[in-house]
């Protein structure tokens, strides 16, 4: 047995601005890790054990943090992080978590780990909001799409999903197709500590997996075509699944969430504009929300191998802008949409052309429905009475 905690002083110093995203990988490090954290200035890492770690894990701990100390942030450049709205003063009433009152009122009720039932409240709060995102695609004349909930490893194998965000992915499987192996898991199985008991071979091999975005969904189902128009849009919304390790708390890291997309499809210049008209207009939408927020640019949550090239690209390139919701309870902020812009990329894995044979470049604008529920009622708490007129009558 070990004493169950680790501190460990990274070989490199973590800069500040990476103590976030360095501690969210840190979960994937190792089974035995229960959670991690690393101070704010950089200088330490804390890791919590399971009580089963035994000496010969720590060993094995240390030198896997370090490795991925190194990978994230030897040669690490500071991003500049371009504000493009600052809304983080508007006044608010609530400055308490309200995820315990939301689970005392059962409006929130938690079926696993990431995974929550939402109750009236915050149903009809949702659904306000996406009356209002479902207009702003109107004012786009976006058309409507259902995506399906799995999704093609084969297609996602094609986008360099698996190097990207491997940590993130969640599988589907189901029983070989053999009947004493159907038989003896009909006979056998149940849950036991943490899991199913079942023999990992009576599984089939990995076809699909639950989806990760949903705008993927659509540039799968225009693979290997040429487009007979210079530009498209579409929305839709859909269930989405990140497999977020220990850092799956409250709604603010969700397993299942839901997005709402607004997606385009051109040249790379019509992709921006319309990027920008819809970041112009969910100027005036969040303002009627009364959310208090920036905008600013931001990177994926790569994987550590991809992390520090990926990230340092995407934000040389102003490829991602997030609306990020302040939180009063902890003064922290929490994503939760953002402005996506994909360049050529799914244009070329893909083989989708224009008109006149240039790949498509796409982007996407992106709300997570529960995150913004959760933001919207930490700024305003559970009493409909404090909350600002629009969405009170909006929501009738
Ligand atoms: P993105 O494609 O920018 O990573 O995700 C779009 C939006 O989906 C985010 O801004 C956020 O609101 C939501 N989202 C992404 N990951 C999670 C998550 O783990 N939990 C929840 N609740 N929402 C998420
Ligand atoms: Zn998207």
């Amino acid at each position: 047995m070990t004493d169950l905690v680790l501190e460990i002083t990274p070989g490199i110093p973590i800069p500040s601005f990476m103590t976030g995203e360095v501690q969210s990988k840190l979960a994937y490090v190792d089974e035995q890790i229960v959670s991690a954290k690393v101070a704010p200035d950089g200088s330490q890492i804390i890791i919590y054990l399971k009580p089963t770690a035994v000496e010969d894990d720590q060993a094995r701990i240390i030198a896997r943090v370090q490795d991925v100390v190194a990978l994230m942030v030897k040669g690490v450049i500071q991003p500049k992080v371009q504000i493009l709205e600052d809304y983080q003063d508007r006044p608010v009433p609530s400055k308490v978590d309200p995820m315990q009152e939301l689970l005392d009122k059962g409006e929130v009720s938690m079926e696993g780990r990431g995974i929550y039932t939402l109750g009236p409240l915050v149903t009809r709060l949702i659904d306000y909001f996406e009356k209002c995102f479902v207009e702003l695609a109107d004012f786009f004349s976006a058309v409507p799409y259902r995506f399906p909930t799995l999704i093609s490893a084969k297609y996602l194998d094609r986008v360099n999903y698996f190097r990207a965000f491997p940590h993130s992915l969640s599988f589907v499987t189901h029983l070989r197709e053999d009947l004493d192996n159907i038989d003896h898991f009909a006979q056998s199985t149940h849950w036991e500590g943490d899991g199913l008991n079942a023999n990992p071979d009576s599984f089939s091999r990995i076809e699909n997996l639950i989806s990760p975005a949903v705008c993927y969904h659509w540039y799968f189902a225009l693979a290997d075509q040429k487009l007979k128009s210079d530009h498209l849009v579409a929305t839709a919304v859909g269930t989405c699944f990140r497999y977020e390790s220990s850092n799956l708390t409250t709604l603010e890291r969700l397993w299942n969430f839901t997005m709402r997309e607004i997606i385009f499809i051109g040249h790379g210049d019509y992709v921006l504009e319309q990027r920008e008209i819809g970041r112009q207009r969910m100027t005036k939408i969040l303002e009627e929300f009364g959310l208090a927020y920036r905008v600013e640019s931001a990177n994926d949550p790569f994987f550590v191998g991809e992390f520090r090239k990926q990230a340092a690209f995407q934000s040389a390139f102003q490829l991602k802008y997030e609306i990020r919701a302040s939180l009063p309870f902890s003064g922290k902020t929490l994503a939760v949409g953002s402005y996506n812009y994909h360049q050529d990329f799914f244009g070329r894995n893909l083989n989708i052309n224009l008109p006149d044979g240039s790949p498509i470049h796409t982007g996407c604008i992106a709300f997570g429905l529960e995150r913004l529920a959760y933001a919207f009622l930490s700024q305003y708490g559970l009493d409909i009475k404090q909350w600002p007129a629009a969405v009170r009558e909006g929501m009738q």
